[in-house]
């Protein structure tokens, strides 16, 4: 095939640099090389043919790190646990909200986070990281990594520099530390994490481990890619489910990582070996929802507003922990306002009456549905403390400030009035 005349990774028009926004229509696919189709098709294959012996020989050697002279830059299509176009597109387009370098997707969130875990974290390494975390998270770098000799501590999410720089001290002492990983907003209670001071400490161990500096790894699941840019601040790799907020219509799962090019290509390299690769036709339905997650995220964020201001002032609510209700001028609303541009749309707050109150609020609600998981276009709303959260030490749910009447609500795109009128008379029933 004759190559495209079309810039299909244009950036500028008229010297004007196009927005994300824009290039999620177009950039990474060329119509040219599919029939002219607008939309790029699902390229359900497992295996790609080669023009000739000797190209398919210089695409395993570029893969395979063993570039000669005269290979091409980049492997073409290979096998679809490598790549494909649809991931291939897809990943284009993912680096351009978070200014990333390169990206990967993920057959889940946990695909993505486990092998970027396993990529930058070695056996005798220790990963510093802050909690809580994503409860699947928090199993796998608790649990499962020290079976693999990676150890790990903690500092509490919303903890100032000199808590967490001695946190980072007592992890150099277990060995050398290769990681600090973080999430921020935490779930379900919205601290935050200074990321700007991660960075800071981060280059710090890296003084003192001569120049190795642990990669700063974030995870942007809640307030990315349209409402934080943790890049920007010094992250080196971003992780997401992509199954919340970017998929956004609670109908797939799927999860990506991406940044620092060096690091992605471990990372790659490592989903390449243990088949965490996402499939072409959920990356397909991931483009489709590229288009609109700017629509749809600033849509839930404006509702958001409403519902949290209406349970803010409601007698049977107390503790709306909703981002736009920081204290002006305290520490938290500085690290947010550096870091975010909106508050969000999933917050946590408590129901008079405790865990039986919670209950019955939850069996009363008949627009705004009962189930875990977040980000879609319907409100969702949980109950954390015997769901999502169930396993959580009795210490660290006191010491993040969960209480039994707490539930969780991810707000939708819906009329707000209607999820306001839902609320209300669920209320009236506790
Ligand atoms: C859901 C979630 C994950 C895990 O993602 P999956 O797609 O379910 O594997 C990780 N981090 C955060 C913050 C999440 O909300």
């Amino acid at each position: 095939m004759s190559k495209p005349k079309a810039p299909y990774r244009k950036t500028e028009i008229a010297g004007r640099k196009l927005s994300p926004e824009t290039m999620m229509m177009s950039y990474g696919y060329s119509p040219q090389l599919s029939e002219w189709s607008i939309k790029a098709p699902v390229f359900l294959t497992s295996t790609f043919a080669f023009e000739s012996a000797e190209a398919g020989a210089a695409f395993f050697r570029v893969m395979g790190g063993r570039r000669q002279e005269g290979d091409p830059e980049s492997a073409g299509l290979m096998y679809s646990r490598f790549n494909n176009p649809n991931i291939e597109v897809l990943e284009d387009r993912l680096t351009l909200f978070d200014h990333a370098e390169d990206a990967a997707v993920f057959s889940s969130g946990m695909g993505a986070i486990s092998t970027t875990l396993m990529a930058l974290a070695p056996a005798g390494s220790v990963v510093l990281h802050s909690t809580p975390l994503y409860g699947g998270t928090e199993t796998l770098i608790r649990k499962v990594m020290p079976n693999f000799g990676i150890r790990n501590v903690d500092f509490f999410a919303a903890a100032e520099e000199a808590e967490v720089w001695t946190a980072a001290e007592e992890a150099m002492k277990l060995g050398p530390v290769t990681v600090i990983y973080t999430e921020t907003p935490t779930n379900p209670t919205n601290d935050l994490v200074d990321l700007a001071m991660i960075r800071k400490i981060a280059n710090r161990i890296g003084e003192k481990q001569g120049g190795k500096s642990p990669a700063v790894v974030v995870d942007n699941t809640f307030l990315g890619p349209v409402n934080q840019q943790p890049i920007d601040l010094g992250a080196d790799i971003l992780v997401y489910s992509l199954t919340k907020y970017v998929g956004g219509h609670s109908d797939l799962i799927a999860g990506a990582a991406m940044g620092r090019s060096d690091l992605m290509a471990k990372i790659r390299s490592l989903r390449s070996s243990i088949g965490t690769n996402l499939d072409p036709h959920t990356a397909w339905m991931l483009m489709r929802s590229l288009e609109t997650v700017t629509l749809r995220m600033n849509a839930a964020t404006e509702n958001a507003k409403k519902v949290a201001e209406y349970l803010a002032r409601h007698p049977k609510v107390e503790k709306v922990r909703y981002l736009g209700f920081l204290e002006p001028g305290s520490r938290s609303a500085k690290i947010h306002e550096n870091q975010a541009k909106a508050a969000g749309s999933t917050f946590s707050f408590d129901v008079k009456g405790g865990q039986a109150g919670a209950f019955k609020f939850l069996n009363s609600l008949q627009v705004v549905k009962l189930a875990v998981s977040l980000g879609g276009t319907e409100t969702l709303i949980c109950h954390p403390g015997s769901t999502t959260h169930a396993a959580v030490d009795p210490e660290l749910q006191e010491r993040c400030g969960y209480t039994p009447g707490m539930v969780r609500i991810s707000i939708g795109i819906e009329d707000p009035d209607d999820l306001i009128a839902d609320i209300g008379q669920a209320l009236d029933q506790v």
